[in-house]
């Protein structure tokens, strides 16, 4: 079992008891995400962004287009800080204090090193697109020249790193343990739903 060193600022204080650098439960949480939220100071105001995620060994990734603020800011040398998050439940206590949920998640603090070899960009790209949707990739027409100038590709260390879990029942004060009211945990699950065709994709292609 290896873990992430820990540091002065991936030290979990509140809920210290939910914390973890286990790489493997890290690299699962990041892998079982789609989207990530990445926070960094820009020159005007603070900004965090939603976007995809995927990991290639021990570096994560994130694209967007050439011109998004925040990865300038990124490639400039602003230091991010990116978070990844599943909710799996929500935890239904006795009192309204201790409702709390259950959760995975991921916060990394790294600078960015933009990739701007074109083969390994596509090999990245290719990665995320088969990451993401696994069944998908063969047949796809890959990115041309100027798709992948106009595409930036940021790469991230995966060395200050820490994560938080929460599983199980709420956690209520003995005194309310006899109140009338229903305790327990309302599973969240993200799930993919049924394909719906594209309108332009059954008029080429007719009904499959
Ligand atoms: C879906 C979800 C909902 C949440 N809702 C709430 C809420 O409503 N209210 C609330 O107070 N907290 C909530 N939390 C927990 C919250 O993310 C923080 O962990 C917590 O508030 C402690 O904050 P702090 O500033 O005291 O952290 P500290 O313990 O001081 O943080 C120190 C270091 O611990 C690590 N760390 C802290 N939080 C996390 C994390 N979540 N994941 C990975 N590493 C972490 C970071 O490296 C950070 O620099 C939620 C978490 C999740 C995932």
């Amino acid at each position: 079992m290896s873990e992430f060193k820990v540091t002065d600022r991936t030290k979990v204080k509140r809920g210290n008891q939910r914390a973890t650098y286990d790489t493997d439960t890290v690299y699962k949480i990041i892998d079982e995400a789609l989207v990530c939220h990445v926070g960094a100071k820009m020159a005007d105001r603070p900004m965090v962004q939603p976007t995809i995620i995927w990991r290639i060994d021990d570096k994560v990734y994130i694209h967007g287009s050439s011109k998004n603020g925040l990865f300038a800011a990124l490639v400039k040398g602003e230091e991010a800080c990116i978070t990844v998050t599943h909710l799996d439940g929500l935890v239904m206590a006795r009192s309204s204090f201790h409702h709390s949920v259950n959760y995975r998640s991921v916060m990394i603090f790294s600078k960015a090193t933009e990739i701007t070899d074109e083969s390994e960009k596509l090999y990245v790209l290719n990665e995320m697109m088969k990451q993401i949707t696994p069944d998908r990739f063969d047949g796809v027409r890959e990115p041309n020249q100027q798709e992948l100038k106009a595409t930036s590709v940021l790469q991230f260390d995966l060395t200050e790193v820490s994560a938080k879990v929460r599983t199980g029942p709420p956690v209520d004060d003995d005194e309310d343990l006899a109140l009338p009211v229903w305790a327990g945990v309302i599973p969240v699950t993200t799930v993919m739903g049924n394909p719906i065709d594209d309108p332009l994709w059954l008029s080429n292609h007719g009904k499959k």
